[in-house]
């Protein structure tokens, strides 16, 4: 357990990875695109957007493994060494210095519910996204979606 209500504790499945989120994210993904859905085998990611500097390791050496991506830039995903679970991906358009956290290898995971939904145009057709949840057919601008204070944590 955490000790303060707004950190996050996770890992990897063998235990060999644990680590720490040390604050709310700037921003929650559900994202449905035909990348995630093959690189999860399920239906969708949920990322956990947080600056890089913000995740603490707390057991264990993730290894980062160059992965194609639908941009064609490519993302780093980190991994376990031993289970290769993936822990979070850094993805060029947003640069090394954001973690996209997998919400699923978080203890609690259910603290955090997305903030959006995108690329619902390749959602697969029984997901139903919830009414009054903010959702866009691919991406989106920032400026747009996020809270005026994590605009105001990523610029620093
Ligand atoms: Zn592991
Ligand atoms: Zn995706």
């Amino acid at each position: 357990m955490a000790e303060n209500d707004n950190t996050f504790e996770g890992g990897c499945t063998c235990g060999a990875i644990r680590y720490r989120v040390e604050s709310e994210p700037l921003f929650v993904h559900c994202c449905h695109c035909h990348w995630c859905q093959r690189e999860t085998g399920a239906s969708f990611a949920l990322n956990a957007l947080i600056e890089a500097d913000r995740v603490t390791i707390l057991q264990g050496e993730p290894v980062m493994v160059l992965t194609p991506s639908n941009s064609g830039k490519g993302q780093k995903i980190w991994r376990c060494p031993q289970c290769c679970i993936a822990l979070w991906s850094n993805y060029a358009g947003a640069s090394d210095s954001v973690h996209f956290v997998r919400v699923g290898t978080l203890d609690e995971a259910y603290r955090l519910p997305p903030d959006i939904h995108i690329f619902t145009a390749s959602k697969q057709p029984w997901v139903v996204i919830p009414q009054g949840q903010t959702a866009v057919d691919r991406y989106y601008d920032r400026k747009k979606h996020w809270p005026a204070e994590s605009l105001e944590r990523l610029n620093h």
